[in-house]
């Protein structure tokens, strides 16, 4: 057990299911764990998972009150026995998916409405104890409010592209939702030399983004009658090879797996709501159709954040682009709201 100093912090808190996030006073506890960091956070992004906690998409949520977050930047400030991957003063990722290290028991903090539980990673609040496998340390001379998209919105979409879709050159891949995650997507499309490269939102300053991002097609949906029309005029004789669905819309998939070749594949980033079901007959999937859903992409964080940072530092793909506006921490919930509203094209960063 490592003792810590006694430190009081800024936190939004989930306090309630289709609430705005809390913003109160939270203690940390005194020792670190095994394989606990004891991490001074920088910036987090904000990405759709959060927005489904607090929606409650999966149903009641039995670690209320607790905080959340999980794509992040910071600096050690200690660490706890066993954890050998990072140390004092190192700059790092936290992420949500489990790189190496230890995976530590969780912590919980202390606050005036009582004990708040936390994951094993949390990045809106100023400290945050984390668990090892949650870290990656990293060396870089990139600005520090991009380093958050290395922790989800970059290696979801890497992973996706990658992993899940295994895009080849040549080939023609449909995005459906250019928000964060989805602008990434069509950059790393552009990079593995897709031909047809379509974006689809229902937002203009989204669409206008995803084609600077290399979007070779847009589609507005809420100025077409008949998506599927539209389409097939767009791909001509070409097939689709890859549709990826970041909304989480049934109907969008349905769409997905019928417009995708007979040989493509059909990839679920998003998540419909609980008691959401598709309607789908399942004979293509006998002859060679793929319906996927992904799990973050598959991504390696130790593997996948240093070479996203790599084409990052080379100007292979450009996050910046990727941001819309950071906030403070006490303006989150006004970012949550501008995420949902689209009002902001890209990823909102909080500063802590
Ligand atoms: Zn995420």
């Amino acid at each position: 057990m490592t003792k810590i100093p006694k430190i009081e912090m800024q936190a939004a808190v989930l306090v309630k299911q289709l609430r705005p996030l809390e913003l109160i006073k939270v203690k940390l506890p005194d020792k670190l764990y095994e394989g606990q960091v004891l991490v001074k956070i920088g910036y987090s992004g904000i990405c759709g998972s959060q927005l489904g906690e607090i929606d409650g998409i999966k149903g009641p949520d039995k670690y209320l009150p607790h905080l959340l977050g999980h794509e992040g930047s910071g600096v050690v400030l200690e660490t706890g026995e066993g954890v050998t991957t990072v140390k004092p003063g190192d700059e790092v990722v936290l992420h949500w998916r489990p790189g190496k290290g230890i995976q530590s028991a969780t912590p919980k903090y202390h606050s005036s409405k009582g004990i708040i539980n936390a994951g094993w990673v949390t990045s809106f609040n100023q400290y945050g104890i984390i668990s090892e496998n949650r870290l990656t340390k990293i060396s870089s001379n990139l600005s520090s409010d991009i380093l958050p998209l290395f922790g989800c919105a970059a290696t979801t979409a890497l992973g996706v592209i990658e992993n899940n879709a295994n895009l080849l050159p040549g080939q023609n891949i449909m995005i459906y939702g250019a928000g964060g995650i989805g602008l990434n997507m069509i950059q790393l499309a552009k990079l593995k030399g897709a031909k047809n490269i379509i974006a689809v939102d229902l937002h203009k300053n989204k669409l206008q983004l995803a084609r600077e991002c290399g979007a070779t097609h847009i589609i507005n949906t809420s100025q077409v009658d008949n998506i599927r029309s539209v389409i097939s005029s767009l791909l001509g004789s070409d097939k689709l090879d890859t549709f990826i669905d970041n909304t989480g819309n049934t109907k969008v998939i349905e769409l997905g797996y019928d417009i995708v070749a007979s040989t493509g594949k059909l990839i679920l980033v998003g998540v419909p709501k609980k008691d959401e079901k598709i309607q789908i007959n399942t004979l293509p999937l006998h002859f060679g159709k793929q319906m996927i859903g992904s799990e973050g992409g598959n991504c390696d964080p130790h593997k996948d954040i240093p070479r996203l940072i790599e084409y990052t530092e080379t100007g292979k793909i450009d996050l910046k682009m990727l941001i819309s506006q950071i906030y403070p921490l006490e303006k989150i919930n006004k970012a949550i709201n501008d995420i949902r509203t689209g009002a902001i094209s890209g990823r909102a960063i909080i500063s802590l």
